[in-house]
């Protein structure tokens, strides 16, 4: 008989999860079965909770959804031989095709056939989940369980966040949603002189100082203007971090930088936006965009800024068990949270 778990499904074509019973999945000869202990909350899993126009046109109905996670190898297939049962792993949720010219050049971050996790393919809000053993890291097992279920969110933050060199640098952050915060300490650890962080929520916005941010700036009630010249800066930001979607916090960036400064663009819009482009082309400002992590040099340096003594653990202010996870995702759609975590365990 097919041995089932407990899992969180997308179940309907409709607002909502489900808490269902499913069968444990199959794991061919290069995949990894693993038992997951912690699991924790994206935007995305919200997007799909509400089911609005993006989760329609992506999301195949019924599945199992949820990339954030760290666990324990249960078991795995014949070609798999550097790993053992009960090793600590987490996994990126980019499944990548290994043939395009990136993935064989070794970018794989820009493989154009990437398949996620949790949204293109089953994920792992459940007991177990199967991927392939190239999608699977390894773990510092001295690592707190909890830091390893958000290595997937740290990765946006650290792959955005060490995209340009930012040591001695002023860096500007706009939006102090979890990753906003992340690449903040990142940045500070990293050795940035003044690091200000904008958003318009306040709840977050003291999250942001408590993890190293020199000014958290609330945009409603004042100015980065200002904000530079309490500073002392003498030019603009020389590196910005766009993690808002917000048109408002992206133009406001560009009018924030100094000439020939960089942008790291990892905030989703919500739709096209119009932005000066003179001032890009006049100032000599560079944009990169940003999607997922680097496989796997952004994992090796979460693992070793975390081994040198950063601490990201404040973002994450909420944990429940799974069976809570309508609390859980109210919590994450009030906005009055860092990262929520749900455990799996007994
Ligand atoms: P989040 O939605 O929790 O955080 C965004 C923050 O921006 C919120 O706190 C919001 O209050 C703030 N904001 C809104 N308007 C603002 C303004 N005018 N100025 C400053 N801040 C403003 O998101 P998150 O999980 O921290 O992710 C950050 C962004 O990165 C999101 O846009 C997300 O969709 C995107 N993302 C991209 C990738 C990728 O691979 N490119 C991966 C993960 C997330
Ligand atoms: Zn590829």
């Amino acid at each position: 008989m097919q041995k089932m778990m407990k899992a969180l499904v997308k179940r309907d074509a409709a607002p909502g999860l489900w808490l269902e019973e499913v069968p444990v999945p199959q794991y061919g000869i290069n995949d990894v079965l693993i038992k997951i202990h912690k699991t924790a909350i994206c935007g995305t899993d919200v997007h799909i909770w509400n089911w609005d126009a993006w989760a329609q046109k992506t999301i195949p109905v019924p599945m199992v959804i949820g990339h954030e996670f760290v666990g324990t190898v249960e078991a795995f297939g014949s070609n798999v031989n550097d790993l053992k049962a009960g090793d600590v792993v987490s996994g990126e949720g980019h499944i990548v095709c290994g043939r395009c010219r990136n993935c064989l050049a070794g970018r794989r971050h820009l493989c154009f056939r990437t398949s996620g996790v949790g949204v293109n393919r089953p994920g792992c809000f459940a007991e177990y989940l199967s991927i392939p053993v190239t999608n699977v890291w390894h773990a510092d097992p001295k690592i707190p369980m909890d830091i390893l279920s958000i290595f997937d969110p740290f990765g946006n933050a650290t792959h955005t966040a060490l995209s340009f060199r930012v040591l001695g640098e002023d860096v500007l952050i706009t939006g102090a949603g979890p990753i906003g915060i992340m690449a903040a300490a990142i940045v500070r650890h990293s050795g940035a002189r003044y690091v200000v962080v904008t958003d318009v929520n306040p709840y977050r916005l003291a999250l942001a100082r408590k993890l190293g941010a020199t000014v958290a700036l609330d945009v409603r009630e004042g100015n980065l203007r200002d904000v530079q010249k309490q500073l002392g800066m003498q030019e603009g930001f020389d590196v910005g971090l766009e993690m808002s979607g917000s048109g408002a916090a992206f133009r406001d960036m560009i009018d924030s930088l100094c000439h020939g400064a960089k942008i790291a663009l990892l905030g989703i819009p919500e739709s096209d936006l119009a932005i000066d482009w003179h001032k890009i082309i006049f100032n000599g400002i560079t944009i990169k965009g940003i999607y997922g992590r680097e496989m796997y040099e952004t994992w090796y340096l979460m693992t070793s800024m975390i081994q040198s003594g950063l601490d990201i653990s404040p973002v994450i202010t909420h944990r429940f068990r799974y069976t809570e996870f309508r609390d859980a995702f109210e919590v994450m759609r009030s906005g009055q949270s860092g990262k929520v975590v749900l455990s799996w365990m007994e």
